[in-house]
């Protein structure tokens, strides 16, 4: 099974899972892969052009029409990091719900099926570990992180609405904090907060006393698992956890690009941000029984890679790094 003879629409198509993705199914076949993305968070550079890649510039807050068949939709457009997703709530709340609804509508004109990029998120900060999708969650619905969580909340609701009343075939997969190549260096996430620092030489930025926890899922395999969940037949309605088990305290995983990178490491202790989940892990008995799939990146291997990707950027632009050794 692939995707070649599909048509996809990949809204979120230029930010850093959406372009690997793109990647992923023009690599696959695909007959053709347009992309929607508003550029707000992501850049048009992400993606090589391609003959079967067709890009349009567009705010899915608003309504969307193309002319052709589609066969599937991913919907990944939406800031993810908390920095960003904070800096402008509406637009983000907005981003999920009536962007969702928007895509639902085109997804039902075109018969195409539809899959969701959700979060573990949706979790908020979990009374139980590991997390399964069964569990209804913690979140903080009047906090500053609810435009985001509850945002994406109301949007499995709404795509589950669609499934039941109008028949629809989606999908929902909860992603659980992908990294890898192709960050944004102003990502304002962990992984590449932590790498930026170290690789110039600074004192590691963590929140809180750092013994918090997330379990760090590498993007090809991220990419891996959506793909599946798009082509698998008889998974209409079903959700679906996306992410590493391999669950790290903050510190830890600072300690481990600190022997990566090969620089000692320092701290400077900041304070936590409201509502910051306080552990996170993923079960994916389900992803592996429906998708046969599971996380297949060790993280030394993936935080390798993703040092060598933003170590090559910041040489390239003479942000030249002290005191850092070649991994
Ligand atoms: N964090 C940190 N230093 C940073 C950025 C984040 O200690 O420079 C912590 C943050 O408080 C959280 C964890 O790392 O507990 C993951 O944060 P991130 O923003 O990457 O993603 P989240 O899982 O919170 O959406």
């Amino acid at each position: 099974m692939s995707y070649s003879d599909l048509r996809v629409l990949v809204a979120g198509g230029a930010g850093f899972i959406g372009a690997h993705l793109v990647r992923a199914l023009l690599g696959d076949g695909a007959e053709e892969v347009t992309v929607v993305d508003n550029y707000r968070t992501a850049s048009a550079d992400s993606l090589t052009p391609a003959s079967r890649l067709k890009v349009l510039q567009h705010d899915i807050i608003e309504p969307l029409q193309l002319d052709g068949p589609l066969d599937v939709i991913f919907n990944l457009a939406c800031p993810a990091s908390p920095v960003h997703y904070q800096a402008d709530p509406i637009a983000t709340w907005r981003s999920s719900v009536y962007g969702t609804d928007n895509l639902l509508t085109l997804a039902r004109s075109k018969g195409a099926r539809l899959v969701q990029a959700s979060t573990s998120e949706v979790y908020g900060d979990p009374l139980e570990s590991p997390q399964a999708e069964t569990y209804r969650g913690n979140t903080s619905f009047l906090g500053p992180r609810a435009c985001y969580d509850e945002g994406k909340r109301a949007a499995e609701s709404l795509l589950m609405d669609f499934h039941r009343v109008h028949g629809m075939d989606v999908r929902i997969a909860r992603l659980f904090n992908t990294y890898g190549p192709g960050m944004a260096e102003q990502d304002g996430r962990v992984v590449s907060n932590f790498i930026v620092q170290a690789l110039r030489g600074e004192a590691l930025t963590v929140y809180g006393n750092g013994r918090q926890t997330r379990s760090f899922c590498y993007v090809s395999d991220t990419v891996r698992g959506l793909m599946a969940l798009g082509l698998r037949e008889g998974l209409s309605g079903e959700v679906v956890n996306l992410g590493n088990p391999n669950e790290v305290t903050i510190l830890t995983l600072a300690e481990e690009l600190g022997r990566l990178i090969g620089v000692p490491t320092s701290y400077t202790h900041c304070p936590v941000p409201p509502d910051d989940p306080r552990r996170r892990c993923p079960d994916i008995s389900r992803a592996r029984r429906l998708l046969d799939w599971g996380a297949e990146v060790a993280l030394s291997e993936g935080l390798a890679a993703t040092i060598a990707d933003f170590r090559t950027r910041l040489d390239r632009r003479g942000k030249t790094l002290t005191g850092a050794e070649s991994p």
